[in-house]
């Protein structure tokens, strides 16, 4: 009723512009040094601290653009069965399923592209770990075996950005069954013989590591990304032993044999790039290696072992040669 509310106010918000039009969140807090960011820095920096170098976790679609060429698409993921089994905790699961969709814009934890990566084809998924995080459902499983076939299709190698807390356990044994899954998928793409590279995210934990994350022809990690099966504390109490400095992390990872390389965002589209030419391109005319100089292959009996023939389950087993060890 007064005129300063009803008339006064709105006339002046829309000279000003109104509160919401000013963007939330324009300083960013680094979670490790704690030190602000300025919004446009961050994104210049492909969201890596510029004061401490701590990189940031990104959502799927940001992974994307960053390692893929511009006019990268989007493939529509196979639908799964939502809620198999009816599961409800505090929450029921469908709810939890629909807020994190409203949350994330996407429709599960994964997301599958193509496109160029410096000009050479390559098929990309990238988990989102704010989508449930990032855990792995019938529908990911779903989503990663159409990211293999489409790379077996189109000739390209699968690059596989993972940030999972492992399996989703809401939907119990079913989502115990992607890890089986996942790794078919991605022999599926070796025995085409195209690369599989996978790229270890901050947080990349439990069935996730447990399958297809670690079975890369070539395994990258980011800087610092903490990567394990089950988590520091429960091995720690597990074991009653003290951990040591840096578990779990990428750089302790590189130097005990379990990753290839660890390398900086703002390198990894170069780094990926090298890697295919490497493992795919032919060497140019003149510098061709002569069959005849090539070693003579093995018979081929060892050439081409049978599947189930199984040579290193067999060594395994085989009894011990020293007879002292043979009770
Ligand atoms: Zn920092």
């Amino acid at each position: 009723m007064n005129w300063i509310s009803d008339w006064a106010l709105p006339k002046i918000q829309t000279l000003f512009g109104s509160k919401r039009d000013v963007p939330e969140n324009l300083w960013h807090k680094c979670p490790s040094c704690e030190q602000m960011i300025f919004h446009r820095d961050l994104e210049r920096g492909l969201h890596v601290c510029p004061h401490c170098g701590h990189h940031l976790r990104i959502g799927a679609l940001r992974r994307l653009d960053y390692t893929l060429d511009a006019g990268w698409q989007r493939i529509e993921l196979p639908k799964a069965p939502l809620d198999p089994l009816r599961f409800r905790d505090q929450r029921r699961y469908v709810d939890r399923l629909k807020e994190a969709q409203a949350k994330t814009g996407l429709d599960e934890a994964v997301v599958v592209a193509h496109g160029t990566i410096e000009g050479k084809g390559a098929v990309v998924a990238a988990f989102d770990f704010n989508f449930l995080a990032g855990s792995m459902s019938a529908g990911v499983g779903e989503a990663l075996v159409a990211a293999a076939r489409l790379a077996v299709l189109q000739d390209a190698p699968l690059i596989i950005f993972s940030a999972s807390g492992g399996a989703r356990m809401q939907e119990g044994a079913i989502s115990l069954m992607q890890m089986p899954r996942t790794i078919i998928a991605s022999r599926m793409v070796k025995e085409a013989g195209l690369p599989f590279i996978t790229v270890l995210c901050d947080p990349t934990t439990g069935g996730v590591t447990a399958s297809f994350a670690m079975l890369g022809d070539v395994q990258i990690a980011e800087p610092k990304a903490l990567i394990g099966f089950a988590g520091a504390r429960v091995i720690e109490q597990t074991v009653r032993e003290k951990l040591p400095e840096g578990f779990q992390r990428a750089e302790y990872l590189l130097e005990h044999g379990i990753l290839d390389m660890v390398v900086r965002r703002g390198e990894m589209k170069a780094t990926l790039a090298r890697l295919i030419s490497l493992l795919r391109e032919r060497l140019p005319p003149g510098l061709e290696v002569e069959e005849a100089d090539l070693p003579m292959p093995p018979p081929p009996d060892i050439a081409a072992p049978k599947p189930q023939a199984r040579p290193v389950a067999v060594a395994r087993t085989a009894p011990a040669e020293n007879p002292a060890n043979g009770d």
